[in-house]
C-alpha cells in the first residue's frame, strides 16, 4: 500500500516535477503544481497571470493568500478526492497551516511529506542546463541563486514542521531519476 496524499518538498531543480510525474503514472492521482498553474495563467494572459509574471521572474514567492486560494480551488476538484501529489505547495509555514485547515475541512490528512535532499551547487548547475533546454524566464543564474536562498529561508522550515507531525521522510535527490523514484516508492510504502 502506498500513501496517496503526498507532498514533495525540495529546492527548485531537485526533481520534484519529474518525480511527481512518475507518481502520477504509478498511482493514478493528479499532480498539483502551483508553479505549473501559475505559468498556465501567465500564458493565458489572465489578470492573475499578469500579476504573477513579474513576481515569478524575480524569483520571489507569490503572496500566500493567492496561492492558498488557487490550491483550495484545485484540491476540492473531484479528481483529487482519492489522492494527490503536491509539488511546489506549500512553500511557507503560513501555507502549510492553511493546507492543514483545508484538508481538515475535507476530512483527510496529508499522509507523507517526501523531502528531496540535494546539494545546492549541483542544483544550480542542473537548473542552468534546464534553462537552455526549456527557456524558462526564471532560470537565469541570478534568479536561480535567489530562488535557492528563498527556499532555504522560507520553505526549508517545513522540514521541521512535517517532522513534528510525524509524516516526514527524507530521500536523496542526488541519484539518477530511477534511483530517486525507487527511494520515493520506499518512502511511501
Ligand atoms: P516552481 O515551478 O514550483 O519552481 O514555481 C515557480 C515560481 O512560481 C516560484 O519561484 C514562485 O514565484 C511561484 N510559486 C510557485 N508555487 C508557489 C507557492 N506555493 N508559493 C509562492 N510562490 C509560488
Amino acid at each position: 500500500m502506498s500513501a496517496r496524499r503526498i507532498l514533495l518538498l525540495g529546492p527548485p531543480g531537485a526533481g520534484k516535477g519529474t518525480q511527481a510525474q512518475r507518481l502520477v503514472d504509478r498511482l493514478s492521482i493528479p499532480q498539483i503544481s502551483t508553479g505549473d498553474m501559475f505559468r498556465a495563467a501567465v500564458a493565458a494572459g489572465t489578470e492573475l497571470g499578469k500579476q504573477l509574471e513579474a513576481i515569478m521572474d524575480s524569483g520571489e514567492l507569490v503572496r500566500d493568500e493567492i496561492v492558498i486560494a488557487v490550491c483550495r480551488e484545485r484540491l476540492t476538484q473531484g479528481d483529487a478526492g482519492d489522492g494527490f501529489i503536491l509539488d511546489g505547495f506549500p512553500r511557507t509555514v503560513g501555507q502549510a497551516e492553511a493546507l492543514d485547515g483545508l484538508l481538515d475541512s475535507l476530512g483527510v490528512k496529508l499522509e507523507r511529506c517526501v523531502a528531496l535532499v540535494v546539494d545546492d551547487e549541483a542544483i544550480v548547475q542542473r537548473l542552468l542546463k534546464r534553462a537552455q533546454v526549456e527557456g524558462r524566464s526564471d532560470d537565469n543564474e541570478e534568479t536561480i541563486r535567489h530562488r535557492m536562498r528563498v527556499y532555504r529561508e522560507q520553505t526549508e522550515p517545513l522540514v521541521a514542521y512535517y517532522r513534528e507531525r510525524g509524516v516526514l521522510v527524507e530521500v536523496s535527490g542526488m541519484g539518477g531519476i530511477d534511483a530517486v523514484a525507487h527511494g520515493i516508492q520506499e518512502a511511501l510504502a
